[in-house]
């Protein structure tokens, strides 16, 4: 395996708690996860990195299939997932992995609305879970932490992704 040490460096050095890497073929994708984002979510359909927009779990757990490495990065409790996976997708991608592709948490919320078309496509990527992954079995089979959110204020688990062949 190529050493991958810097970009878990870099992403520590950006917030992240804890980053490793994996095998893609760990992470899980099912066809439910959808269902929450479209029935639950009040986030479907208002951001374009989001349900309907984002792939469908079918064509994710396709995509996935092209890939030997993930980064996995948990969050700190300082840690803006959503701008660091970007961040970290170019830097890989720069050092020459060009099929590098990161994936965050939670809907995009740089802009106040959506345009037509995404106003900064360098700076968002859709969640994990918007593309159909199941973040619980994916995150706690490879040794993170991750429970339901029971109680208003209470912390949460956070989780990014950046896919690298
Ligand atoms: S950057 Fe703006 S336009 Fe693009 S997905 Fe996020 S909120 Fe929407």
């Amino acid at each position: 395996m190529p050493d991958f040490t810097k970009y878990i460096k870099h992403a520590k050095g950006l917030g992240a708690k804890e980053a490793r890497i994996i095998s893609p073929k760990t992470i899980v994708v099912a066809e439910w996860v959808r269902m929450k984002c479209q029935f639950g979510c009040d986030g479907f359909g208002q951001s374009l990195t989001c349900p309907p927009y984002s792939p469908t779990p079918e064509f994710t757990r396709r995509m996935l299939t092209f890939y030997k490495h993930a980064l996995i990065v948990h969050d700190g409790d300082y840690t803006d997932i959503h701008g660091l996976i970007p961040k970290l997708e170019r830097e890989i991608f720069l050092d020459g992995y060009y099929k590098a592709f990161g994936m965050g948490s939670g809907p995009c919320q740089l802009c106040a609305k959506c345009a037509k078309f995404c106003r900064h496509p360098d700076k968002t990527r859709p969640s994990m879970e918007a593309c159909g992954i199941d973040v619980y079995s994916t995150v706690r089979s490879n040794g993170f932490p991750i429970k339901v959110l029971n109680m208003p204020g209470c912390k949460g688990n956070y989780y990014g992704i950046v896919l690298i062949d």
